[in-house]
């Protein structure tokens, strides 16, 4: 029989947030909840260890979960553990953070596999980074990088040989030292055994970890035709029989993917940055302006990671310049070519665009976050 230990019991003050991190939203879902679902399909119960104050509100999302029931925890995890082990009937414990959503069947399957051979499994990652250990500021030592390993959770154990740990950390009153179960188990029982986890199962501690990594825009804009023996898109002339009406060069693709760039990044639209009051604009490189723009949305710690164009435009025929619009968006966007799509059609000679009065186009774009703020 597996029993899960879910930790829930934090209060979420590194992060700054006034409520705990386990109930905030992860796109539209608490975080307890995915840990909640990775965990029912082999757990036969799982014992989610909360603070008073939160039971209410967890008790709510464990009701598609019958197997799943709080336990009240204590002021550090360790207590919150041990009360819930104390709980827990299974003959094999896995005790997991509930602030590490992205747990996956295969690393629970691993956890278990590893419990059953070994009587213990920890989840660990290699260091990527060098690690040191430093006291009163100083490095007093450099273990070689290949001998270090970042711990996660879950952890497994035999819940007997975890409780007798817990039993003599507590006789001994050493429970605040202890920041995990593998560090309570190698110092009662024996050393625990590692195996590999996932990157991508981190532990949401800050702000920045709840927020999308990813931000969508949209933007369209129309020029009407006039005067003119040229037009210009995506930064590229196009001779044709008339041009574009504007205060500027004229460039509704970019000036379409220009809104959707400051839009995604949650900015003022063109307008506001580039009004057509100021003389400064008057006769503008759209692709300038662009640069500009790009300026302001990396200045938010965001880069574009592709973008969908759509020109519509009864005349002239597009098809033999999308290649060198799509080149000319790509370098401005610093992007591969491959991350720039634009699609070109008529109206159907419907309406201002199939009677050659105006051109509109539509953007699309993907901001991902670089740098959080
Ligand atoms: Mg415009």
């Amino acid at each position: 029989m597996i029993s899960v230990i879910l930790c829930a019991a934090g209060k979420g003050e590194r992060a700054g947030f006034s409520e705990n991190k386990v109930l905030r939203e992860l796109n539209g879902l608490p975080v307890l909840s995915y840990s909640l679902s990775a965990f029912s399909a082999v757990a036969d119960e799982i014992l989610v260890a909360c603070r008073a104050e939160d039971e209410a509100r967890i008790s709510a999302l464990l009701a598609p979960f019958p197997n799943a029931r709080t336990v009240i925890g204590g002021a550090f995890r360790t207590q919150s553990v041990y009360f819930a082990l104390h709980e827990a009937k299974g003959d094999l414990v896995l005790v997991h953070d509930a602030a590490r959503p992205s747990v996956t069947k295969k690393i629970i399957d691993d956890c278990i596999a590893c419990v059953r051979k070994y009587g213990s499994g920890v989840c660990a990652l290699p260091a990527t980074d060098t690690t040191v250990l430093v006291r009163d500021g100083r490095i007093v030592s450099v273990p070689a990088r290949k001998d270090v390993f970042a711990v996660q959770t879950p952890q497994g154990f035999m819940r007997d040989d975890l409780l007798r740990a817990y039993d003599r950390a507590f006789e001994e009153e050493r429970e605040e030292e202890f920041t995990d179960d593998s560090g309570v188990y190698a110092a009662y029982i024996a050393p625990p055994h590692i195996f590999r986890g996932d990157r991508a199962n981190k532990k949401l501690t800050y702000s920045e970890d709840f927020s999308p990594a990813e931000r969508v825009g949209f933007g369209v804009d129309t020029h009407a035709f006039g005067e003119g023996d040229h037009i210009v898109l995506g930064g590229i002339r196009i001779p044709h029989t008339r041009g574009l009406v504007a205060h500027s060069d004229g460039d509704v693709l970019v000036h379409a993917l220009m809104d959707s760039l400051l839009s995604a990044a949650g900015l003022r639209d063109i307008g506001y940055y580039f009004p057509d009051t100021d003389d400064r604009f008057a006769g503008a490189d759209s692709m300038a302006l662009l640069a500009e723009v790009m300026r302001l949305v990396r200045e938010q710690g965001l880069a574009p990671k592709n973008v969908s164009l759509s020109i519509l435009a009864q005349r002239p025929r597009l098809a033999p310049h999308i290649e060198a619009m799509r080149r000319s968006l790509s370098a401005a966007l610093s992007l591969p070519l491959s991350a720039v799509g634009i699609a070109a059609g008529t109206n159907e000679k419907l309406g201002y665009v199939g009677e050659e009065k105006g051109i509109t186009c539509f953007a699309t774009v993907l901001l991902e976050i670089v740098r959080s703020m």
